[in-house]
């Protein structure tokens, strides 16, 4: 599975079992060709005319990967590699990709819920694995603004409700990138601007807040429960569907928002981060409390993950990157996310140690930290 030969030492490393600190569920159900090319590409929208979605980084990434788990060939034509996804069942198939992806413990993102998804108790059932949740901060809003009156009922329920929800969590989730952009207003709304702004809100609840003062709102009513409760906050960076305006995912435009908590103590993990991973590696080193992960970006540039790799390990400090497959629908893209991941840092440090530039010792130490001590740490798993 590694593409370099290693010192064993390193290959073990590599080779052990991932903190999966990111993902969402996947399907339980059976899918067709048509709702399983859907969620290889992160557009959700099927690929034009007379093209498909296998004709992906990723597409080619699940033939050449996913197959053998299946019992195929490796490079099977995607017909073959879907009529034997359906032969198994998608139970069988979940199990066996989940398993392969070699996970200890999944942090679910839970803000995606649906029946047709895995529950995060599920995916670690499935995967033989941990499960933990990661409380999405935008989805506890909809669900108040849904029921709350009036706009005091509105902040206090939900400041109530987020607190309530952390007793059970790992960490928070904001999606802020794709609802007004990283380059928000870093201070905190005053009360009579979110009073107002709540009043607007609750004339119109059924629609995804996009209101900045609302947004705002939420993230400092969380950065309260993460202080208290000792959770990191988990934010959408850089590379994501088609209703994300990319320019306005750079994590270095949340940099006010990132100082304003430093002294506060809340660890911000920056996910995906690509194509601006290097702005990401900047940050964490120079912010104590922020941390980077490239998960998604692995998986959708597949073969050429190890370049993403190597351009986030030019600066971030070890101790700051984790590991994420950030799978979402298709148990493949957990078995991807982690492949890639091993594949790509195997042969960056197949590099260091090449050049002289590390011992394998410490290949070995960096292995384990990003594939799982860091995020034990920042998590307190
Ligand atoms: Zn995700």
């Amino acid at each position: 599975m590694l593409p370099v030969a290693l010192p064993d030492a390193v290959r073990e490393a590599l080779l052990a079992p991932l903190v999966d600190h990111h993902c969402h569920g996947v399907r339980r159900d059976d899918l067709g060709r048509a709702q399983f090319e859907l969620l290889i590409s992160e557009s959700r929208l099927p690929a034009p005319p007379g093209t498909t979605h296998f004709d992906t980084p990723l597409g080619a990434g699940i033939r050449r990967w996913c197959a053998p788990v299946l019992d195929l060939e490796p490079h099977v034509a995607p017909a073959v590699y879907l009529a034997r996804r359906e032969e198994l069942g998608a139970a069988e198939v979940n199990r066996r990709l989940l398993r392969a992806a070699g996970i200890v413990a999944f942090l679910v993102d839970t803000g995606l819920e649906a029946p047709d998804l895995l529950t995060a108790a599920e995916m670690g059932r499935h995967g033989g694995a941990a499960a933990a949740e990661i409380v999405r901060l935008e989805q506890v809003e909809q669900d108040i603004a849904e029921t709350a009156d009036v706009a005091v009922d509105y902040m206090d329920s939900l400041a109530e409700e987020l607190v309530a929800r952390a007793v059970r969590a790992v960490g928070l989730k904001s999606v802020i990138a794709y609802r007004c952009g990283l380059d928000f207003d870093p201070s905190r709304p005053s009360r009579g601007s979110v009073i107002a702004a709540a009043n607007r809100r609750l004339s119109d609840p059924k629609e995804p807040l996009t209101d900045p003062i609302l947004l705002r709102h939420l993230l400092w009513t969380a950065v309260d429960v993460a202080r208290d409760r000792g959770l990191p906050i988990q934010f959408h960076t850089g590379y994501g569907g088609a209703d994300l305006d990319l320019s306005r995912a750079d994590p270095a435009q949340m940099t006010g928002f990132i100082r304003a908590l430093q002294p506060l103590g809340v660890p911000v993990v920056l996910l995906h981060c690509y194509p601006y991973h290097r702005q990401a590696a900047y940050l964490s080193g120079v912010f104590p409390h922020v941390h980077v992960d490239v998960g998604l970006a692995l998986t959708h540039t597949a073969a050429g993950s190890a370049r993403v790799l190597d351009e986030l390990l030019e600066l971030v400090p070890f101790h700051k990157q984790l590991f994420s497959s950030d799978c979402y629908g298709l148990a493949e893209t957990c078995h991807i996310g982690a492949l890639y991941f091993r594949r790509g840092l195997a042969e960056v440090l197949a590099s260091r140690i090449g050049s002289g530039e590390w011992t394998a010792a410490d290949a070995a130490r960096v292995a384990h930290m990003i594939g799982s001590g860091n995020a034990r740490r920042v998590y307190r798993l």
